[in-house]
């Protein structure tokens, strides 16, 4: 392989002339620049990298990110109804270059080497770093029997299988039967298959009145804001889902479209198989899995810092926490451990008492909403993050007025992490 092996030295030069370089005030021209860098360039990732470079003194950040533009999960169950259009939510790195200085790389994340904080790159090149922060979202287990992903798509990481979904859905006879599935816990956006139940249902009324939707959910009953979700699937879309809980897919077959359970076989005309999840290769490939049996990474909540390879940081749906993988707490967690790593590289410790926060809005039908809201905070007894009681809870029942303040809190999300 012809790999470029890049020294720490070599890379400080070519932070030179940057954005940062410029800014920082000559009597700091001495102190060596430190070298952090970022896998991934998705809500954890991207906003990592801009508040490194916002807060940070004399910090050189490479963001390394496979794709050209991200693809927001976020919003991407509207392209199943047609509201939007995936290419409405791409999000580009110009800022993030631009603005904040950042590094970015188009490149694949081979392997990871915790000894020497070396990072190898598909293009052959080596990086070295004095930190590595792994924001790489997630992956997902195998289906036993599906051969072919995108026979009965999960549509989970936003892209080309949301289209295709949305495909499949307007392509479905008017008296078909869709099925969606709901994986075990812990997965990516916890209220975000039954949010996506509610939308295809109210679609099917509009536009299949024959339609059925059948949920299937592995969990005991819904894991997330319970009486919204109730209310909708027993009372307003009770026509159309029908609700199965403690259903877990053992297999499926494409080519009769059916699904194996642990309370038998189901046949559907459409499938939406959403399968249990865990972190992204590149983090189980280094080691970091050491947590939610072997799922996802363990980290130290005040810092990311993993529990089990110092200077490795893992943050967004790669970590173990207790917090809802979510891209609003993806963001959140950037922050903290942003924060924790320029203290850390200025002799300072870091922040005892970090609090987070999440808001969430649920499509209960295709134009209202209800809404999550979570603030966190650390308990050193525990060491884990908290819910705090009178600041966390779901709104009574949903509104249009809801679904229009969606609109704000996304973009206002989408700028704090890319612009
Ligand atoms: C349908 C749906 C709706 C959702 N709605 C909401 C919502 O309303 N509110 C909310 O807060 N959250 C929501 N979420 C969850 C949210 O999208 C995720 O929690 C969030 O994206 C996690 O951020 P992340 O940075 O950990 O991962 P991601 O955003 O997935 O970013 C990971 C990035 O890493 C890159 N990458 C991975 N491996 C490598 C590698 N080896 N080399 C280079 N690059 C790599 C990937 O290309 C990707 O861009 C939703 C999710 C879904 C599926």
């Amino acid at each position: 392989m012809n790999t470029t092996s890049i020294k720490r030295r070599q890379l400080l030069l070519a932070g030179a002339g940057t954005l940062g370089m410029a800014a920082w005030p000559a009597a700091n021209a001495a102190k060596p620049r430190k070298q952090v860098i970022v896998i991934g360039g998705g809500m954890a990732g991207a906003t990592l990298a801009k508040y490194l470079r916002l807060w940070g003194d004399r910090i050189n950040v490479t963001l390394i990110e496979r794709a050209p533009r991200y693809t927001s999960c976020i919003m991407s169950s509207l392209v199943l109804t047609g509201q939007r259009q995936i290419a409405d939510l791409r999000y580009s790195y110009a800022q993030l270059k631009k603005v904040y200085g950042v590094n970015v790389v188009t490149d694949d994340v081979l392997a990871v080497d915790p000894a020497t904080l070396s990072v190898q790159l598909a293009s052959g090149t080596t990086l070295f770093a004095d930190r590595i922060v792994f924001a790489p979202g997630i992956d997902f287990d195998p289906v036993p029997g599906l051969t072919n992903p995108d026979a009965m798509p999960h549509a989970w990481k936003a892209g080309p299988q949301t289209t295709l979904l949305r495909q499949q859905l307007q392509a479905m006879a008017p008296n078909g039967v869709a099925v969606l599935t709901i994986p075990k816990v812990p997965y990516r956006c916890p209220p975000g298959p039954y949010e996506r139940a509610c939308l295809l249902a109210d679609w099917l009324k509009k536009n299949k009145p024959q339609a059925k939707l059948l949920v299937l959910d592995a969990n005991p009953d819904f894991v997330t804001e319970k009486d919204n979700f109730s209310q909708a699937f027993f009372g307003l879309h009770a026509d159309v889902i029908e609700y199965r809980t403690q259903t877990e897919v053992l297999s499926a077959d494409a080519a009769t479209m059916t699904l194996q359970t642990t309370t038998g076989s189901v046949h559907g005309d459409v499938i939406n198989l959403i399968p249990r999840q865990r972190c992204a290769p590149i983090v189980s490939q280094t080691g970091l899995a050491n947590a939610t049996e072997g799922r996802f990474a363990g980290v130290d909540v005040l810092s990311y810092e993993s529990t089990v390879a110092a200077g490795i940081h893992v943050i967004g749906d790669s970590s173990a926490t207790t917090q809802p993988k979510a891209g609003h707490i993806a963001n959140q967690e950037a922050k903290v451990c942003a924060d924790a790593i320029v203290r850390s590289f200025g002799g300072y410790a870091v922040d005892p008492a970090p609090v987070t926060n999440s808001a969430c809005f649920s499509t209960i039908t295709m134009k209202e909403a209800s809404w999550l809201e979570a603030v966190f905070q650390y308990d050193p007894a525990t060491r884990v993050m908290v819910p705090v009681a009178n600041a966390t809870g779901a709104s009574v029942g949903w509104s249009g007025n809801n679904f229009d303040q969606m609109e704000t809190w996304f973009k206002a999300l989408m700028a704090d992490t890319f612009a």
